[in-house]
């Protein structure tokens, strides 16, 4: 497996971040920095969300609580690079690079870090893993970036996945639209379309990232037949309000991505400063469902630590008497629903 080269991705700028004044030579040799030309273009003043989210941060090497891989990512890999959590699909770690390093990475502990991409034997290993469990139906490439990959090395792994008779469905989950749009070519598009039915979830987290260039990345996408989702990860200081969010959401409508998840922060050591409450997770969910577009509501998630995999929560807004339900409306209001008892048919 290759890398695109060259990675037209300058080491910080943007006037080296607005001028940094935080040790980052520091934090730079434990977690990696890198910024694209185009991502630190977004940038309108120290401290605003772009900034936040790529700029190393001193706080990233005093956090002594959190644990590097809390999903146990690693216990649950039968064969290198593969992780295998639920019966039904698989992640395949394919790239271990990013255009850029976001600040908040719950793969903290691998990106950047060797920076090697699965190598030919890692991949043959994995497929072989697949095709010896049926049960497997969908496979997830992520990483790193599986874009970050050149288009030859990514079609063979594609291939190589749909010769694979019992999976049905790929997704590849991506930041590069919103990091890196130049890379999302016309070629890379016709390449892609190949292999569906594949699936695209991207991952923007602010509405400053909504841009012409990013927005024109997922329309070519979208062009090509690949159905869009997002994930977004909740991050304090950068989209802990229910503006934010409800703006981020509505206007990934119009860019022809479906919000899929919202993250709350996965416990991983060196990203506690990102953290929020679930109190306000939970107070920011109640702001979408029924004010904004119900295509544009994610599901509010928590990865839970040692691999237990991810639970939806949502708002408490059903309190249950037996079969008379208290059902609270978007405005608040209590409304009663009476239910029934289902009888034997
Ligand atoms: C999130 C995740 C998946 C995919 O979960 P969906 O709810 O189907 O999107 C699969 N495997 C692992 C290890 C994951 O973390
Ligand atoms: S693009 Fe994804 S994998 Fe890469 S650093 Fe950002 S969050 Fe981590």
């Amino acid at each position: 497996m290759r890398y695109i080269t060259p990675i037209t991705t300058t080491t910080y700028n943007k006037e080296y971040l607005l001028n940094t004044k935080s040790n980052d030579s520091l934090v730079s040799t434990r977690y990696p920095v890198r910024v694209t030309d185009y991502y630190a273009s977004l940038i309108t003043r120290k401290d605003d969300a772009i900034w936040k989210q790529c700029m190393p941060d001193a706080r990233e090497l005093e956090d002594h609580f959190q644990c590097p891989d809390p999903l146990d990512e690693k216990a649950l890999s039968p064969v290198p690079g593969l992780i295998h959590r639920y019966p039904d699909r698989v992640v395949l770690l394919v790239s271990n690079r990013c255009p850029v390093y976001c600040r908040f990475c719950m793969r903290k502990r691998l990106v950047g870090s060797g920076d090697a991409p699965m190598g030919d034997d890692e991949l043959c290993n994995a497929l072989g893993y697949i095709s010896t469990h049926p049960e497997i139906h969908d496979v997830i490439l992520s990483g790193g970036d599986p874009l970050m990959l050149d288009d030859a090395s990514l079609s063979q792994i594609l291939s190589g996945l749909r010769a694979i008779s019992h999976v049905k469905i790929i997704r590849i989950g991506t930041r590069i639209p919103v990091t890196f749009p130049e890379r999302i070519t016309a070629d890379l598009c016709s390449m892609l379309r190949k292999y569906h039915p594949l699936y695209i979830n991207t991952h923007f987290n602010h509405p400053d990232e909504i841009t012409a260039a990013s927005g024109n990345a997922c329309s070519l996408l979208a062009d090509a037949g690949i159905p869009l989702g997002n994930q977004t990860v909740l991050l304090k200081g950068v989209n802990d309000s229910i503006e934010t969010m409800r703006q981020l959401l509505t206007e990934l409508l119009t860019i022809r991505v479906k919000p899929y998840y919202l993250h709350q922060m996965d416990l991983v050591q060196g990203t506690a400063h990102f953290r929020t409450s679930v109190r306000t997770g939970l107070n920011i969910v109640r702001g979408l469902r029924g004010h904004i577009s119900g295509l544009a509501v994610p599901h509010y998630v928590i990865d839970l630590p040692g691999g237990k995999g991810k639970v939806a929560i949502i708002p408490d807004d059903v309190i249950v008497q037996g079969t008379t339900l208290q059902l609270r409306t978007y405005t608040g209001e209590l409304v009663t629903y009476q239910d029934i008892i289902d009888s034997p048919e």
